[in-house]
């Protein structure tokens, strides 16, 4: 079993005792879970930083959730908080946590990393989860719908899609950026720049790019589990129309994703997208679910 494995079957077992507790099924309650575990006293506002424990002098804990942060964040924060409870000395450890977000490719930030995947099994609780998804017909819409229902953001629904679907699926995540190699170039054009000011050099365009994937193990088993970072995506199909009209966009599409080369059946929906990366025609950061075509 490997860890990961192990506080999925730990998150799963806290779920099925509160079940059987409290009886009622999905969406649960993660409020009155955390004032039936003996560790935790119960939430408090937070005012700076995005999630945080403080512990009591009788050594149960507090979590900070920052009221301002929609629903779907505190929701995952407080099940990434009661992630934390699940490790020895968590009152130790996670006061020394860095407060911002993680890279999901890093897997060095192991421990967040595993809190993670906690909230994940505790928002998208097994069987509830499993069966809904099982049942549904994929579209993006329906993924919104579903993100909807568990109010969840659409990435941490997406994230857990991909783990439990029945098919093999992929999910990428995209943003508009610079390949690496473009951005070395821009420094170097732009210092030369500034030695001969008269003939401005062109910019190079961003695309929309991998960030990051996250690959079902269906999925893997056929097509190998790496999709190379900075790939970049046609200007054209479902995953552009997603990020330029905002909305979820379903579509066939080719993709040249490194030892993946196929026609995809794909599922895109925009996120949420800081100001800075915002692309050109105010296109925002797209999630696609990629499924291979049957052919
Ligand atoms: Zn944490």
């Amino acid at each position: 079993m490997t860890i990961r494995e192990a506080v999925r079957a730990k998150a799963r077992t806290i779920i099925r005792e509160f079940h059987q507790i409290f009886g009622h099924a999905p969406l649960f309650n993660l409020h009155r879970w955390l004032c039936g575990l003996e560790v935790i006293r119960g939430t408090a506002p937070i005012q700076q930083g995005f999630r945080d424990m403080a512990l009591e002098a009788d050594g149960r804990v507090v979590l900070r959730v920052n009221r301002d942060r929609p629903t779907t964040r505190q929701r995952f924060s407080i099940g990434h908080e009661i992630g934390h409870t699940l490790f020895p000395e968590y009152e130790v450890s996670v006061r020394c946590r860095k407060a911002t977000d993680r890279d999901w490719a890093n897997p060095d930030d192991l421990l967040e990393t595993l809190c993670d995947v906690a909230s994940s099994e505790f928002l998208f609780p097994e069987p509830w989860f499993h069966k809904r998804v099982a049942d549904m017909t994929l579209s993006a819409a329906e993924i919104v719908g579903l993100a909807k229902d568990y109010q969840a953001s659409p990435d941490a629904t997406v994230r857990r899609l991909v783990e439990v679907h029945p098919q093999p699926l992929a999910a990428v995540f995209l943003t508009w950026k610079l390949k690496p190699t473009e951005i070395r170039q821009r420094a170097n054009d732009r210092n030369q720049q500034s030695m001969f000011a008269d003939d401005p050099i062109p910019e190079p365009a961003r695309k929309l790019r991998v960030d990051y994937a996250i690959v079902g193990s269906l999925f893997s088993k056929k097509f190998g589990d790496h999709i190379p970072k900075d790939k970049s995506t046609p200007c054209e199909g479902p995953i552009h129309q997603a990020s330029l009209s905002q909305e979820p966009c379903d579509g066939a599409l080719f993709l040249d994703l490194g030892t993946v080369a196929r026609t995809f059946v794909v599922h895109a929906i925009p996120i949420y997208t800081p100001e800075e990366s915002v692309g050109p025609d105010g296109g925002v950061s797209v999630v696609a679910v990629l499924r291979p075509d049957s052919k």
